[in-house]
């Protein structure tokens, strides 16, 4: 994923700068509010953690100002124990969940993986809401026909392989988890530790590398996406 870290304090930027990047992330660090709220504005980050307290503009003033202008990436506000009342702003500004220094990176992980999975549509009928012809990066799917082309060149999928490529193709560069392509495809609300996910999309990779297009991009930890990579 590509994050945006808008921390003052230079230990924990640099150590969130670190952990972040051993998970397999991209990170970009703002040292103070104006800058941070530039880079949200225009930087296509896919997650924000934003400390609460800055030099010059506050946190809960940059979820307000980003979510007016309609700036969804989800944001996660690091907070000292007494900005209480500020947490509560943030929240309430449309920040999706706060974490209390000093805390756990593990614990950090964890609620990022949760909000990612909450911002998720939720119900397997989703996939009847879908649009019956998506086109993406060289990549069509007539889900009236069932059929995919790459390039005009007819691929053939199975039906689990076409839901697969239809969730990743409605929302390119949206990250999906596995839990979600789980119970979108499968209809399964409990995990049930299986890789069937991760066997399907493999197939689905190969499929249409040997098409000629690789555009299934695995977010380490987070999900998959589809992102033309060539
Ligand atoms: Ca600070």
């Amino acid at each position: 994923m590509k994050l945006l870290v808008i921390e003052d304090e230079g230990e924990l930027a640099g150590l969130l700068h670190r952990g972040m990047v051993g998970e397999g992330h991209t990170v970009t660090l703002a040292p103070d509010g104006r800058s941070g709220l530039s880079l949200a504005r225009h930087g296509n980050f896919d997650f924000i953690l934003l400390d609460l307290n800055l030099p010059d503009i506050q946190g809960f003033e940059i979820t307000e100002t980003l979510r007016s202008e309609d700036v969804q990436t989800p944001i996660i506000m690091i907070t000292a124990r007494d900005d209480v009342n500020d947490r509560i702003a943030g929240l309430r500004k449309g920040a999706d969940d706060y974490l209390i220094k000093p805390f756990a990176f593990e614990e950090l992980l964890a609620r990022m993986d949760a909000v990612l999975r909450r911002s998720r549509p939720a119900s397997p009928r989703a996939t009847a809401e879908l649009a019956e012809y998506l086109s993406y990066g060289g990549v069509t799917l007539d889900y009236a026909t069932k059929k995919v082309t790459i390039h005009d060149e007819q691929v053939r999928l199975t039906v689990k392989e076409l839901e697969v490529l239809r969730i990743l193709l409605a929302n390119p560069s949206r990250i999906h988890s596995r839990h979600e392509i789980l119970r979108l495809v499968w209809g399964l609300e409990e995990d049930p530790l299986t890789n069937i996910v991760e066997v399907y999309i493999s197939r689905l990779r190969r499929k249409l590398i040997g098409s000629g297009i690789e555009c299934i991009d695995n977010v380490r930890g987070f999900g998959y996406r589809f992102d033309v990579v060539g």
